[in-house]
């Protein structure tokens, strides 16, 4: 079983059933298959053939979700990109992964006209157009397709050729906190299992209407959205783009029973005053992951929303689900849940070792969610792959129940006069401040101490000062970790997903002092 296969086999079993709504735009099973049939067929006869890299550089839309699947279908490995990613790093992910064909919007037209220049093996280019392009009169150059054309060419009858297991379905570029972007190979078993196994987890079934916000080439939304309520007959409600107000909403509107987001979207829904739990009242479940969840924000959202967040954890090179609160147990707050269905977390120490309840090491993770490797980056691959297990370069503790905690990314500890603060201590108790919208905290460097702690806080009250935020800091965090130094800020820096960019604020003091 693979994710197309399943696709087809739903289609026969609820022909008729919604698949995604897309503003207002409601698309069947049946002809989801069929389009998905009919863009494989189309893929075909432009010459594309299993086994082929396919970029994908669409936002939110059945245009992605019918690419997607379509590409998979015809057994070809899919290659998600962020479209608003800058030419440079557009043109590294198609040289570095081999790409023979790219579908996007047609304003990146003219930027794959220059890539087919430059690089041999990339041979087709199909477009969408957009309203954006068809305003500034994009135009399509020789040898480029629309998508429209593609799937007016094929047939619904297309079955695919059968795929193995072990076939790379997606490569997922990854640059974790630094370095060049690496692409993590999940295989068809990868993706499926991780997705099933999430909604067995999450008991995620045909009667959810779960909201995909989150952007689409991203691997939370890619399992948790889209893969797992479609593997499951679910309806997915497509966003183009997440806003507070169009959530609200389209969860009214369209009776949504589960959200996913990162924990930045929790916190704008949470501070938008034009939203009540009555707009939220089908929702059964929420489901934070991608960031650690401030505890104060959860337990804030949950009692003026009436309705429970489960948070998770994740990583590309884990298709990404390893852990999430149960929903048949309790939830802990603060922590990433327990092992989903047939993957295992451990904590080690820096020998590969189990150590105690409690002590904190590095996560590893093994499972049939893990990757096959990097694409050609051996060296890479064994650094993450050993014994069999992912070595996810986060920091964490397990409890006695046998629940996870996320303690903060390996590479982001400070070290203050020798002893370790991890910014989300910190940061946590930042969001426990009423005034404090947003926060992070980075290590800059001290000439006595060696790193100092500097935070960023996005505050809701201009009245807050620096010294109020320091006392209030003191009380509640050993002397060491208390920040030196307070920023405000209009805004922090967020990637495409949402996620806080830490790195950001470091290039920011970087730059700021050369
Ligand atoms: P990505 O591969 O882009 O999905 O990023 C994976 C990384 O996100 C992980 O290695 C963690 O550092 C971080 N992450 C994901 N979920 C959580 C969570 N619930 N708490 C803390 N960090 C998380």
């Amino acid at each position: 079983m693979n994710v197309t296969t399943r696709l087809a086999q739903i289609a026969k079993q609820l022909p008729d059933k919604e698949a995604y709504v897309f503003m207002k735009e409601r698309c069947t099973y049946q002809q989801l298959d069929e389009a998905i049939s009919r863009f494989a067929d189309g893929l075909a006869r432009l010459g594309v053939r299993r086994g082929d890299h396919i970029a994908l550089l669409l936002g939110n839309s059945p245009q992605f979700v019918i690419g997607l699947y379509g590409a998979l279908r015809l057994g070809a490995t899919v290659i998600p990109i962020n479209p608003i990613y800058t030419p440079e790093e557009i043109s590294y992910i198609l040289h570095n992964g081999d790409v023979k064909a790219v579908i996007g919007l047609d304003l990146l037209a003219p930027l794959f006209v220059e890539a087919k220049k430059r690089l041999p093996l990339l041979e087709h280019a199909i477009v969408c157009e957009t309203p954006e392009g068809k305003e500034k009169g994009v135009s399509l150059s020789e040898g480029m397709k629309s998508f429209a054309e593609v799937l007016a060419d094929g047939s619904p009858d297309f079955t695919g050729p059968e795929l193995g297991d072990d076939d790379v379905a997606v490569i997922l570029y990854t640059s974790g906190t630094t370095g060049k972007p690496k692409g993590a190979m999940l295989t068809h078993k990868n993706i499926y299992s991780n997705a099933q196994d999430t909604a067995d987890y999450l008991g995620i079934n045909e009667n959810d209407r779960v909201i995909a916000a989150l952007p689409m080439f991203h691997v939370f939304c890619l399992t948790v959205a889209l893969n797992a309520p479609l593997m499951n007959g679910g309806t997915v409600l497509i966003m183009p783009k997440f806003s507070p107000a169009k959530l609200f909403q389209l969860a009214r509107e369209e009776k949504a029973t589960i959200f996913a987001g990162v924990p930045t979207m929790y916190n704008f829904l949470y501070q938008y005053e034009g939203g009540s739990a009555d707009d939220l009242r089908t929702l059964r479940l929420c489901i934070s992951g991608g960031a650690s969840m401030p505890v104060a924000l959860l337990e804030n959202f949950e009692k003026k929303f009436n309705v429970i967040i489960s948070e998770g954890y994740g990583l590309s090179e884990a298709s990404p689900v390893t852990c999430f609160n149960p929903l048949d147990r309790p939830r802990k707050p603060g922590s990433i849940g327990t092992n989903i269905k047939n993957v295992e977390n451990k904590v080690v120490n820096e020998y590969g070792e189990e150590v105690p309840v409690g002590e904190v090491g590095e996560l590893v993770v093994r499972g049939p969610n893990v990757m096959k490797g990097y694409y050609k980056m051996p060296e890479e691959t064994s650094a993450a792959l050993r014994d069999g297990w992912l070595h996810t370069g986060d920091l964490a503790r397990m409890d006695e129940d046998g629940y996870f905690y996320i303690v903060d990314r390996k590479k982001e500890m400070i070290i203050v006069g020798g002893y370790n603060v991890y910014p989300r201590e910190v940061e946590e108790v930042l969001y426990s401040h009423p005034d404090v919208v947003e926060a992070a905290v980075i290590g800059v460097p001290d000439p006595d101490y060696g790193e100092a702690v500097r935070a960023y806080v996005v505050a809701k009250n201009p009245e807050l000062t620096e010294a109020e935020l320091i006392a209030y800091c003191r009380e509640r965090l050993a002397k060491y970790k208390v920040p030196s130094a307070i920023d405000f800020l209009d805004e922090l820096p967020k990637n495409a997903t949402g996620k806080i960019l830490r790195r950001a604020l470091k290039e920011r003091l970087a730059s700021s002092h050369a």
